[in-house]
């Protein structure tokens, strides 16, 4: 192994770290349309290769958009031990408390995915094919982002408890190694009658999922020698340095199910919110929209958007994937 190479990687491993992983975003999006019932399979499962492949848009825009950031993520614990009851859930109280700089400072997840429902909502309304598929696309991301306890603190990569990296193994090298044994399958959709607090209530659980994931990272490294706990695996022509089978092994297994409940839980919001949203737009009928095309012109671009790499344009900090 060239040492040279491994250093270099070493230092990009942050831009990799991908929010849930690449693979798990598509994989949420996917179960989540295969939830739905008829009336809205007829128009999502036609489009599941779009739903799949956008689930990852949010994270590609991030390097070209200023304010996308900040919708994957709520660092809750900079407002205080009680931030889950004091931080008020309606974006203008919030607002009023602290101002839109500091939220936009520490980020809007749920608030974010809020405005989106009213989006995904109107556009179902006005049958606008397009946007629907787009809003279900990214809300099934951000939705996603929510329920990952790394994404609702400050110390999202361990960077403040000297736990640097736990970001990526926890939604990607995890997932990655472990997701084709997780047990995936979830009932049909629920109407939420409070959406708001759906969301909310999502990113409390995933928050009080993280102590036990600091906690387990610091116990195995103890029992870890460095050496055992990574290892170096080829990818491409490149030598990059990976959380070890074992250790991870080890992790998944301490952490008794939890990647999967969060990931199960994704699923389940991704789809609820959806279906919410229809539901609220009267249940319109979306047969009509099954055959809708995107221009030739709108399947290029989304072509080359994917398959470009994401310029680091904009200095972003890996929790923000
Ligand atoms: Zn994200």
């Amino acid at each position: 192994m060239k040492k040279g190479v491994v250093l270099v990687m070493l230092l990009l491993i942050p831009f990799w770290s991908e929010a849930w992983g690449f693979y798990a975003h598509r994989l949420i999006n996917r179960l989540a349309v295969m939830t739905l019932p008829p009336e809205m399979l007829v128009f999502y499962k036609r489009h599941i290769a779009y739903l799949t492949a956008q689930a990852v848009a949010p994270d590609r825009r991030r390097y070209a958009v200023e304010d996308e950031g900040p919708r994957h993520y709520i660092d809750l614990d900079v407002y205080g031990d009680s931030a889950l009851f004091k931080v008020p859930h309606r974006w203008d109280q919030a607002v009023a408390q602290y101002t839109e700089d500091t939220l936009m400072a520490y980020g809007i997840v749920p608030w974010h995915l809020n405005l989106m429902r009213y989006q995904l909502t109107e556009a179902f309304k006005r049958g606008d094919a397009r946007a629907i598929l787009r809003l279900s696309a990214e809300m099934g991301h951000y939705a996603a982002d929510a329920n990952v306890p790394l994404h609702t603190t400050q110390n999202y990569n361990g960077q403040l408890t000297g736990q640097h990296g736990i970001h990526g193994f926890w939604e990607s090298r995890v997932p990655e190694l472990f997701a084709t044994d997780y047990d995936l399958f979830t009932g049909p959709p629920q109407y939420l009658e409070n959406p708001q607090e759906a969301i909310w209530q999502a990113v409390a659980q995933a928050h009080q999922a993280l102590d036990s994931v600091f906690a387990l990272e610091r116990q195995l490294t103890t029992e870890f020698a460095e050496d055992r706990k990574y290892s170096y695996e080829e990818r491409g022509n490149l030598t990059v340095r990976v959380y070890s089978r074992d250790f991870s092994e080890a992790f998944q297994r301490g952490l008794q199910g939890q990647v999967e409940r969060q990931m199960l839980a994704s699923i389940q919001l991704v789809s609820n919110l959806w279906y919410t949203c229809w539901v609220d737009a009267g249940q319109p009928d979306l047969a009509p929209l099954a055959s809708f095309k995107f221009s030739d012109q709108e399947e290029l671009q989304r072509e080359q958007d994917s398959s470009a790499d994401p310029q680091e344009s904009i200095s972003v900090r890996p929790h923000e994937f």
